[in-house]
C-alpha cells in the first residue's frame, strides 16, 4: 500500500470563523479579494461569497460594506453600477481586459443607536 503524504492538520475553518476574520481585516483596512485570499488562505472565489454574506449581515446591523468599484486601466471606465462584487473580465467600452480589482472595507454601525445625531437641528435648548 502506498503511504499517503501527510498533510498538516489544518482543520477546515468554519464559515463563521472565516467571516469573522474577514470582518476583522476589512474593519481595519481596504483590501482586494486577492489580498484577503492571501491573508486568509482561501480561494478568491470563496472570498466573494463570504463578502456577499458579510454585506447582508452588515446591512442588517446598520453598517455597510464599502466597495471601491473596479476601473478600466486603459480608458478609465468605472464599473459603478455593478451589483456583483467580483472583478469584471473586460471593459464594456474599450474591451480592454486589464481591470483594477474592486476594493473592500467595512463601515461599522454607529455605536450609539439610541442617540440619533441625525437630528442636528434640535438644539438642546429648553425654552
Ligand atoms: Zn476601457
Amino acid at each position: 500500500m502506498k503511504q499517503r503524504p501527510r498533510k498538516p492538520a489544518i482543520p477546515h475553518p468554519a464559515q463563521e470563523t472565516v467571516r469573522h476574520a474577514l470582518a476583522d481585516l476589512l474593519a481595519g483596512s481596504t483590501l482586494s479579494a486577492r489580498d484577503i485570499s492571501g491573508m486568509l488562505g482561501i480561494a478568491e472565489k470563496e472570498i466573494y461569497s463570504h463578502l456577499e454574506h458579510l454585506r447582508k449581515s452588515l446591512h442588517a446591523a446598520g453598517g455597510m460594506l464599502e466597495v471601491t468599484p473596479p476601473e478600466c486601466r486603459r480608458c478609465g471606465f468605472v464599473f459603478v453600477k455593478r451589483d456583483r462584487l467580483n472583478c469584471p473580465g473586460k471593459c464594456p467600452v474599450c474591451r480592454h481586459e486589464a481591470i483594477t480589482e474592486p476594493l473592500f472595507s467595512i463601515r461599522l454601525p454607529q455605536r450609539s443607536e439610541k442617540e440619533t445625531p441625525e437630528r442636528s437641528g434640535a438644539e438642546p435648548f429648553d425654552s
